[in-house]
């Protein structure tokens, strides 16, 4: 009875989806957004789990899936991943099996969220019913989802991305997060190239990960994107610096600071364009060394595939996020 209930839930929950991509063919970004959003929601009923939590983990495979090259394209709007022998049973010798039955039958993980009698890993409903059924296993509240998803990717930086990500949704109550900033104001006196790669002068042998904004003490450093403050705090090589972590789980390191903006902490949700700090030339030294070097922000972005992080020369990023911004100036 309850199972003929959700499935009737899904199938009206689908044919909404399809009217509403109609509607919105003029911009195909705010197309995918809505109909992520409706897949979310029509989970998060038939599941309790919240809409922002699924869109948190699938924030996360999506970025996962863009920083690596194991695993192939997401082929709807849902990015969260099945290899196909975790979703038919690793005993299955039909490796593509959709039969729910069947499936079930050699523990393969795939469901049949939309009722149409198949258990796909190319219907988004079924992944992400499955995805949510798994969690639903544990309960509904935060820490039981937590733990949930612990079980599941057995790796700390996925919980806390997701989680992250999740409070970020749940702020904001849109999936339409993608603006970015660039991390001076334009008014302020500022200069850079591209000094990817070079080699440091300071702490051995080292490659600049990253790019030098100079400019003056206390210039203003705005955050880039949207995401929460993962560290702050001093190191010997960044002085006061600052990381946060954007949706697509890029981490955004500013080095070199003199200041935090007053009143921020770790763990703080943060917005394009909103200061965090002030440009300095700390760092090189024990806590509170300045002055080694002329001011200047230090700025690196640091790419997660799952397993581990590495950085990426920011320059074009920089130089595309300024270029928007002098437009709308
Ligand atoms: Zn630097």
């Amino acid at each position: 009875m309850r199972k003929t209930m959700i499935l009737a839930m899904v199938l009206f929950f689908l044919g909404a989806v399809e009217t509403g991509s109609a509607e919105a063919e003029e911009d195909p970004e705010q197309d995918i957004y809505a109909e992520r959003m409706a897949l979310y929601k029509n989970m998060e009923s038939v599941t309790h789990i919240p809409w922002y939590w699924l869109a948190g983990a699938d924030a996360y495979e999506r970025g996962i899936r863009r920083a690596g090259n194991d695993r192939e394209e997401a082929e709807g709007v849902i990015s969260i991943y099945y290899s196909p022998k975790e979703w038919s049973g690793p005993l299955n010798p039909e490796f593509d099996a959709e039969n729910p039955v069947a499936v079930s039958m050699f523990n393969g993980a795939g469901l049949d969220g939309n009722g149409n009698g198949t258990a796909s890993l190319s219907e988004d409903a079924d992944v992400l019913y499955t995805f949510a059924h798994y969690l639903s296993g544990y309960g509904y509240d935060d820490n039981n989802i937590r733990k949930g998803l612990w079980d599941y990717y057995k790796r700390d930086q996925a919980v806390r991305s997701i989680t992250n990500h999740a409070r970020i949704y749940r702020k904001y109550g849109t999936l339409d997060l993608d603006e970015h900033a660039f991390p001076v104001p334009l008014r302020y006196n500022y200069s850079y190239n591209n000094t990817w790669g070079d080699s440091r002068g300071w702490g051995g042998r080292r490659i600049h990960e990253g790019t030098d904004i100079f400019a003056d003490y206390r210039t203003p450093v705005r955050a880039t994107s949207y995401g929460v403050v993962e560290l702050t705090g001093w190191n010997k090589y960044g002085g006061w610096r600052l990381g946060i972590r954007d949706l697509t789980n890029t981490y955004h390191y500013f080095g070199h600071l003199t200041s935090y903006e007053e009143g921020l902490e770790k763990g703080d949700i943060v917005a394009p364009g909103e200061t965090i700090g002030y440009v300095g030339s700390s760092g090189y030294g024990p806590p509170g060394t300045e002055g080694k070097f002329p001011p200047h922000l230090h700025y690196g972005m640091y790419r997660d595939n799952g397993y581990s992080e590495w950085s990426f020369d920011p320059y074009p990023s920089l130089k595309s996020w300024e270029k928007q911004a002098k437009k709308e100036a």
